[in-house]
């Protein structure tokens, strides 16, 4: 833990009663079920099963004990449920009847789900049932569990009938083509899904009969890659496979049965790995999204087996894309890939920049990393994405998501249509909007981070304590927390000071502290803390630009946490539902004349009007807002600033 400042509320509060110093139950932690979507580390009698070798040092609590309040969050979750629950399962089902000769007259689903689709079954059986399973941790809907459970148990009749441990919505011999390297899709990413959506079901929805299927199908895994050379896996590697090491990883922390950590060795790309392991930034050419799962999966080993090479790789991927390759809202790629050298980018913009799916997992990479060191730049990236790059992207109203994120000038988002969709970000985002709850707190022995401010509540029984977070933010530059404890505790409190926050102050009990802590770094709080007590934290939101690397001239507006984006004019409904991203000339974005060093030169408040602004341009002004608020206008982010002489 790096910069934080310690302070003691005692000193500043007067009237508070006598403080035990060690925490009330120090070892309660060790006894308690952890069940986390990344951390799968729940036993089938709740206990924790603690195979890690090397253990986080602060931990999500588990979903079922964060609840989201109004706001942009709980907006953007609600309408992921309202559209899972519009799902039917037999529609969902339907390929995998097929596949394993069970009749079905279900209309089949379109998109990457449509019956000759060869990633088919990757969002039915996947993506569908880890959604699931998060949106029952997340809220409790026990209707969606009910459709999950059926599901579940439908594809666990298909994997029967196919006998070998198989499941799938493709006939098997997809796999034949992936052996004998002719050209076939993303097999094993598919049934990666699968897996996962299955395991998912089990450690956050109790669904005993999804490990059973689960296990099954690691069993098929292990049978087919058994017997192939480690130079032909190698090439077998050469293929999309997903997250089959971390989710073999996970079958492992949570079965304890170690040949499941040695299948899982079976997809090591080392073509991908060696370079990361020497601090080589390789990375130019290669296909984004196939990689990051590869490097969850090399964090996951690490945590199960305490190999510090997998660590290592996973902390030098992480620090090269986050410093070198991520735009200003947090995403990266662009068509999919890297394109260019190391911190190149001013040259990497276009309709098809950073795909979801890349932030979604670059997200959960980061929380692996924030879990073995609980540092605030960690949290500051995962700031930064969630609300530039994963807020925005899901339409409030019908629960779409999209596939790229345009940054090039002039473009706007473009939306899948809910039956006829089905990409692989579709997939993500499901997923994404399921699991809001996850990150918002951690915890250690004694303490809780805050480490987002979203509206929620966190409730800690073995502690005695609930965590309530009012806030509007980013309307509202700062949050209010206040604490519900049956009695007197002493739980310390971290509060995330972001990187953005100018200055800032923090009262208790509407008392303002004479101290506060420096930027990205944690405020700790420390107690007793007693029923009904408030903690309100301001974080002042400034103007500031975010330059391309390579290329001062070209500029991204921020304020605070927020990108902000130039607005122009609304498209229509066909034009934001026209594929994988928009069709058509943008909107050509005017010029600025500024300094390059001051964006307040050029782009000022509008009085008024909280989050909106007005730029000054050659041709004429035009308004900026979030980027998360613009969802059906074209948009610029980032500006050609042409500097200003004298
Ligand atoms: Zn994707």
């Amino acid at each position: 833990m790096s910069n934080i400042d310690r302070l003691t509320r005692r000193q500043f509060v007067t009237g508070a009663g006598a403080v035990a110093g060690a925490a009330l139950f120090p070892e309660a932690l060790r006894g308690a079920a952890f069940q986390d979507p990344v951390l799968n580390q729940g036993s089938t009698n709740g206990a924790s099963a603690g195979r890690e070798k090397a253990s986080w040092q602060a931990f999500p609590f588990p979903m079922k004990q964060v609840r989201l309040l109004p706001g942009p969050c709980m907006d953007a979750q609600e309408a992921n449920r309202r559209y899972m629950n519009t799902l039917p399962v037999d529609r969902l089902a339907h390929s995998f009847r097929v596949t394993a000769s069970i009749p079905s007259s279900a209309e089949p689903l379109g998109g990457w789900e449509k019956p000759d689709s060869e990633l088919r079954g990757h969002f039915a059986g996947g993506h569908y049932l880890s959604a699931v399973a998060l949106l029952y941790a997340s809220t409790g809907d026990e209707d969606l569990k009910k459709k999950g459970d059926t599901l579940v148990s439908a594809l666990a009749d298909c994997q029967k009938e196919m006998k070998s441990g198989y499941l799938s919505a493709f006939p098997v011999e997809f796999f034949d083509r992936l052996r004998d390297r002719v050209r076939v899709w993303a097999p094993f990413y598919t049934i990666h899904k699968i897996m996962a959506g299955h395991l998912d079901m089990y450690t956050l929805a109790g669904n005993q009969q999804a490990l059973e299927t689960a296990e099954k199908m690691a069993g098929w895994v292990d049978g087919w890659s058994g017997p192939l050379s480690y130079e032909h896996m190698q090439r077998v590697l050469g293929t999309e496979f997903g997250g089959m090491a971390e989710v073999l990883c996970n079958l492992y922390a949570v079965t304890g049965k170690r040949q499941y950590l040695g299948v899982a060795r079976r997809f090591e790309h080392a073509a991908f790995f060696d370079p990361l392991a020497a601090h080589r930034d390789e990375l130019k050419g290669l296909h984004v999204n196939t990689q990051i799962p590869k490097v969850i999966g090399a964090a996951r080993r690490y945590e199960l087996t305490g190999d510090t090479r997998s660590r290592d790789i996973a902390q030098y991927f992480w620090d090269e894309v986050t410093s070198e390759r991520c735009y200003c809202t947090g995403g990266t790629s662009n068509g999919e890939h890297w394109g260019s050298d190391p911190g190149k980018l001013s040259k990497e913009l276009g309709p098809n920049t950073t795909e979801d799916c890349c932030a979604y997992n670059m997200m959960k990479l980061t929380r692996h990393l924030f879990g073995w060191s609980p540092s605030a730049h960690y949290m500051d990236y995962y700031e930064r994405t969630l609300w530039n790059h994963r807020l925005g992207t899901i339409d409030p109203h019908d629960g779409t998501t999209m596939y790229y994120l345009p940054l090039a000038s002039g473009y706007w988002k473009v939306f899948g249509k809910p039956f006829d969709a089905f990409w692989c970000c579709t997939g993500t985002g499901a997923e994404e909007y399921a699991k809001l709850v996850d990150t918002i707190y951690f915890h250690d022995n004694t303490s809780i981070y805050v480490n987002l401010y979203v509206a929620s509540e966190v409730s800690w029984p073995e502690k005695k304590i609930r965590l309530r977070q009012e806030t509007q933010f980013p309307q509202q530059q700062g949050s209010k927390l206040t604490i519900l404890a049956e009695r007197p505790t002493d739980v310390a409190i971290h509060l995330r000071i972001p990187y953005w926050a100018e200055g800032g102050s923090v009262k208790v009990n509407r008392q303002v502290l004479p101290v506060f802590a420096s930027h990205s770094s944690y405020l700790t709080l420390r107690g007793p803390w007693k029923n009904g007590d408030t903690i309100e934290i301001s974080l002042p939101m400034g103007l500031h630009r975010h330059p391309m690397p390579d290329d001062e001239s070209i500029q991204a507006v921020m304020y605070g946490p927020l990108v902000l984006a130039g607005k122009f004019d609304a498209v229509t409904p066909e034009m934001r539902y026209a594929g994988y991203g928009p069709r058509g000339a943008p909107f050509k974005a005017p010029e600025i004349t500024a300094r390059l060093d001051d964006v307040s030169t050029w782009v000022q408040p509008v009085s008024g009007q909280p989050l909106t602004f007005k730029a000054t341009t050659q041709e004429q002004p035009v308004d900026l807002v979030p980027l998360y608020q613009v969802l059906e206008n074209k948009y610029a982010v980032y500006w050609k600033v042409n500097p200003a002489k004298g």
